[in-house]
């Protein structure tokens, strides 16, 4: 028995209709309403989070977003501000995804201002990290996990940072269908919490749940989700459909 608490979400990134949307989560709720053990979340599109809310109201299945803007309010023409995740009671969001890096210019430093919108406005951000393949292969992986960890969650207090999730997510493992091994992963992983426990102290790194990302399916999931310092998993690709994102939620108990 681990003493964090698993957490699954789903990041359906640009996919899905409102109506696919619906019937994803009409799904997902009949497969996995007796669920407890774990906390389970889905991230959809902007666009499908009004309908989507309205279904998860009576569901042990909690609201995700994939992004939002650091500012409160204004003049950022198509941005989405925090107050608004929140009108549909978005509990997560995640932040920093590597897509998000890679296509859309985000730095640590950017992530940091937007995990600290999120969390003035208690949301719980995720917030993803994770090398390149050339960055592992040049055998950078540690540098380059402490900057964006250190970065990427720059200025959190210690409450804070008890509420936030980090997920991570080596790029190469990301919609390849190439998983990290479970060695790769569990090391990883130790390697962050140790850094937690030098930015913040032993408590904390014990208590901060780490996801794992990059092509957990079902086939993957319970060699990956028992690892000591896995408290969970973050699904692209496998999240899409009920079957098998309910079967990597229940491999995993
Ligand atoms: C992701 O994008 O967060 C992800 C892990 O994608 P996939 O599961 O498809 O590799």
């Amino acid at each position: 028995e681990k003493e964090r608490k698993l957490i699954i979400a789903g990041n359906w990134k640009m996919n899905k209709t409102v109506a696919e949307a619906v019937d994803l989560v009409k799904g997902l709720k009949l497969e996995l309403s007796g669920v407890k053990e774990v906390d389970l979340v889905v991230c959809p599109p902007f666009t499908a989070l009004c309908e989507v809310s309205k279904l998860l109201l009576d569901s042990n299945i909690r609201l995700g977003a994939q992004n939002m803007n650091e500012n409160p309010a204004g003049a950022y023409t198509g941005e989405i501000a925090a107050f608004m995740l929140k009108e549909f009671s978005v509990r997560y969001v995640i932040l920093g995804h590597s897509e998000r890096r890679t296509y859309f210019g985000e730095t640590d430093e950017w992530v940091a201002r937007k995990a600290r919108a999120a969390h003035a406005a208690a949301l719980k951000p995720i917030i993803c990290v994770g090398e390149t393949l050339e960055e592992r292969e040049q055998g950078r992986t540690r540098a380059v996990l402490e900057r964006q960890v250190r970065g990427s969650l720059a200025g959190l207090t210690r409450d804070q940072m008890l509420e936030t999730i980090i997920a991570y997510e080596p790029v190469w493992a990301i919609g390849t269908g190439r998983n990290a091994t479970p060695e790769q992963a569990q090391e990883a992983h130790a390697f962050i919490r140790s850094l937690l426990a030098g930015m913040y102290d032993e408590t904390v790194a014990r208590r901060v749940r780490i996801q794992y990302g990059g092509s957990v399916k079902p086939s993957n999931a319970r060699d990956l989700m028992c690892l000591p310092d896995v408290d969970g998993a973050l699904v692209g690709g496998a999240s899409l459909e009920v079957r098998s994102f309910a079967d990597i939620v229940k491999n995993s108990i």
